[in-house]
């Protein structure tokens, strides 16, 4: 006979992850991933869907395995070292070996040093009494190179048996392309320290975007999704229909990748990022890809703006990329007074695009296109590209 009380299959992760109810990271696990698009459809209807049809969400073909940058705590319990993730909203770690949206290779050499600490007789750090050694391991890969960044944070810069530890590393993983110590000898639930010392290789890896080499050093921002970064950004180019001619300015543009990208079809680019390493790593990431129509500045967007319509500067598209609290009407006003044709905006939170969306409509502008693009399979969130052209 049947068994009637049997549930429908759930194809998320939740079915194969050991993890879900413990962790709490992946909000969306209990849906099959064609679920979790929907969910994500609706959601930006909801909020989005009063400005201009809302274009189907582009989803991963494989949403497994792709966060690039995993990070793992340490600590000790009574079983021994562990490693993983804190429980979400909490500072608890859940003992994690392998999870299923980080890169496999990256959980293989977390699993290592676990292994290596507890031979070298090296102690995790504890917060409390702000002794011992390993605090957390930050690894990075190149999608696209294959480069793999190790960063041991460590609670000071004594490092016992350095030299013996990093050999063992590598040689159970001779994939890995540099080993950085970050010091983080302060009480924070900040991960990285000030102060890296490379003990392997270059102290910073390399990875491509389309045409283009960025280079990622241990606090350098970079999208966590490769494979969905380069759609978010080719339906930025996409919208931005520039010509060669135009002037762009890249708003909160980070290490300043979608400028760089839009440079060989622009006429100039102005980047604007508040963050001086981010700049810094930009005007070396330009210089690298021999870009020479692009400038960046370190300031808030907003100042930027307004000061760039007070000298009546001229812009003909601006492609902005703000934080989840969104921009706000200092610079979106000062966007307005320098009336570019096109505004691209970039939004990793669709409620407040939809204020700003809001704040545009009012004052000029008509949303054209929104394109959904899901880069964090399993979680809730959902990131857009919107074209707003001048009325
Ligand atoms: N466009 C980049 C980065 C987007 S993340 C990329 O795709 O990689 C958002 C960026 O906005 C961060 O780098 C953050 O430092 C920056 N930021 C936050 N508030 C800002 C402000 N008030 N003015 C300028 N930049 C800001």
């Amino acid at each position: 006979m049947e068994n009637k009380t049997k549930k429908p299959a759930r194809l998320g992760l939740g079915n194969g992850c050991p993890y879900y109810k413990k962790c709490g990271g992946c909000h969306l696990q209990n849906m099959t991933y064609k679920e979790q698009l929907k969910y994500k459809q609706i959601k930006c209807i909801k909020l989005l869907g009063k400005f201009c049809r809302v274009k189907e969400v582009i989803g991963m073909e494989e949403p497994t395995h792709y966060r690039c940058k995993v990070q793992a705590a340490f600590s000790k319990d009574k079983t021994g070292i562990i490693s993983g993730v804190y429980q979400s909203s909490t500072h608890k770690i859940v003992p994690i070996d392998s999870c299923l949206i980080e890169d496999s290779k990256a959980d293989e050499i977390i699993v290592t040093i676990r292994k290596l600490l507890k031979s070298f007789k090296l102690k995790p750090f504890d917060e409390n009494a702000m002794t011992g050694f390993l605090r957390h391991v930050l690894i990075r890969k190149g999608y696209y190179t294959g480069q793999i960044m190790v960063v041991l944070v460590t609670g000071s810069s004594v490092f016992p048996s350095k030299r013996s530890f990093i050999n063992a590393l590598l040689q159970r993983h001779p994939e890995i392309t540099t080993i950085v110590q970050n010091v983080n000898n302060k009480f924070t639930s900040l991960v990285l320290g000030e102060q890296n010392i490379t003990l392997y290789g270059e102290g910073y890896i390399e990875d491509t975007i389309f045409n283009k080499v960025f280079r990622i050093s241990p606090r350098s921002f970079y999208q966590v999704n490769p494979v969905m970064t380069t759609v978010l950004y080719g339906k930025a180019l996409e919208y931005m229909e520039l010509s060669g001619t135009e002037t762009v300015i890249d708003a909160y543009c980070g290490t300043g990748t979608i400028g760089m990208l839009a440079s060989d079809t622009a006429g100039k680019v102005i980047g604007v990022e508040l963050n001086a390493d981010a700049v810094r790593d930009a005007k070396f990431n330009a210089k690298q890809n021999g870009i020479e129509n692009i400038e960046f500045y370190t300031a808030d967007a907003g100042d930027f703006m307004v000061d760039m319509a007070k000298a009546g500067e001229r812009a003909d598209v601006v492609i902005m990329d703000p934080p989840r609290a969104g921009s706000d009407e200092r610079f979106m006003s000062s966007v307005v007074t320098l009336s570019p044709k096109r505004v691209v905006y970039v939004s990793c939170n669709p409620e407040t695009l939809a204020r700003d969306l809001r704040y545009f409509i009012k004052n000029g502008y008509n949303v054209k296109k929104i394109q959904p693009v899901d880069m964090f399979p399993h979680t809730s969130h959902i990131e857009s590209v919107v074209l707003l052209t001048r009325k």
